[in-house]
């Protein structure tokens, strides 16, 4: 029940455990070929999405050496931990970014963005998230979108833990580059990173002189054309991925939004049901964060529902170490999970001095599941 990595399905572990065919083959490209074309399904666009061997940390450093020069501006939008590794990036290589710190819990303004876009009239790229996974935020990406969209800059969305569980009609709202990871909602293990790239960021490609190699666009667009990687790609990771692919389109992409959504919205009012608080003003479907309550100690929460009752979720990071936890709805689960994992939090804080009555959690979550049933 953590935001990432999530749970492996058993078939897709099988898959993983087939023998690894040989990259060059046409076995292969078969497989390139077909995960290609469902990776545009799943991630709402017409535009290639590029697949490398990296965490998603890598596909979000190919999204800033790909389009940017030395010197150059871009808006950065930090709202969280994630939202500040993007201006990490542009730090270590020398593009200024323009901060736009968002009070940790809210999600950004559009408006704000398009001040400073007004401002700075050279910026070349704007910087967001659309999970903030620190702080369980979802962006309104369609409003930021119908900005960006209107000027010169590309929008880059960091969507590794909101893709699949948040939506995004990223070609409809005018997102340039989608960054995806494989260990979220694409419920795959670590280790691949996505990027999608729209033809007016395949423009920036040709000017950008940020030093790259591995995660050379350029390089990895000519060898997709041809279903191909420019080096040996994660084959077993691949292998996986083409069937996760087809279990989630098999589900459909709406009904998999959908499914977040009950999960989501079950887990929000369950422990609201608690009598506790949620922590964003505007919560993402990957995942739910909680305030944890005065006097109780945040750390034991995580730790005893992992040590004590074989639930893993997250604690806070940074600035919310102990302050708040964070229970995931992402990916391959369903209401049950989210009932256990209730259950889990009501048995641990009453072992830790919470006052509340049982079963007021669970039996809010049980109780929209049986509503919403077919
Ligand atoms: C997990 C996560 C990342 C980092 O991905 P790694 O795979 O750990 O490199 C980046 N952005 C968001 C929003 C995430 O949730």
């Amino acid at each position: 029940m953590s935001p990432g990595p999530t749970r492996v399905a058993e078939e897709v572990l099988l898959k993983m455990a087939d023998t690894i065919i040989h990259h060059r083959t046409p076995q292969f490209v078969s497989v390139l070929k077909s995960v290609n074309e469902k990776l545009k399904k799943v991630f709402g666009t017409n535009n290639p999405v590029c697949t490398f061997a990296s965490s998603g940390t890598g596909a979000m450093e190919a999204s800033i050496v790909n389009f940017l020069s030395k010197g150059d501006k871009a808006i950065i939008i930090r709202g969280g931990k994630f939202g500040e590794r993007f201006g990490e990036i542009c730090l270590a290589y020398g593009v200024e970014a323009i901060n736009y710190d968002v009070p940790w819990g809210e999600g950004c303004n559009a408006t704000v963005v398009a001040g400073l876009l007004e401002k700075n009239p050279g910026v070349k790229a704007v910087y967001s998230t659309l999970a903030e996974t620190s702080t369980g935020v979802v962006n309104d990406i369609k409003q930021l979108g119908a900005i960006v969209s209107k000027t010169g800059a590309i929008l880059i969305v960091d969507a590794i833990s909101g893709l699949t569980a948040d939506e995004m009609k990223a070609d409809e709202w005018g997102v340039d580059v989608i960054v995806g990871g494989s260990q979220k909602g694409l419920m795959l293990p670590p280790g691949l990173g996505f990027m999608s790239v729209s033809p007016k960021a395949q423009k920036f490609i040709e000017t950008s002189n940020l030093p790259k190699f591995y995660f050379n666009l350029k390089e990895a667009l000519k060898a997709y054309a041809k279903d191909d990687t420019p080096w040996t790609p994660a084959v077993s990771l691949i292998m996986g991925l083409d069937s996760i692919l087809d279990m989630i389109l098999k589900e459909g992409v709406d009904a998999t939004l959908a499914r977040h959504a009950k999960l989501a919205e079950a887990t929000r009012s369950a422990v609201k049901a608690l009598g506790l608080e949620l922590y964003p003003k505007s919560p993402s479907n990957a995942v739910t964060t909680v305030k944890v309550p005065s006097n109780i100690d945040g750390a034991a929460i995580v730790k005893k529902l992992r040590d004590e009752q074989g639930i893993t979720i997250a604690g806070g990071q940074d600035v919310l170490t102990g302050k708040v936890f964070r229970i995931a709805h992402l990916g391959y689960m369903d209401e049950y999970d989210t009932i256990s994992a209730i259950a889990g939090l009501e048995i641990v804080l009453s072992q830790l001095g919470y006052k509340f009555e049982f079963g007021k959690g669970v039996g809010k979550a049980i109780e929209m599941f049986a509503k919403s049933a077919k």
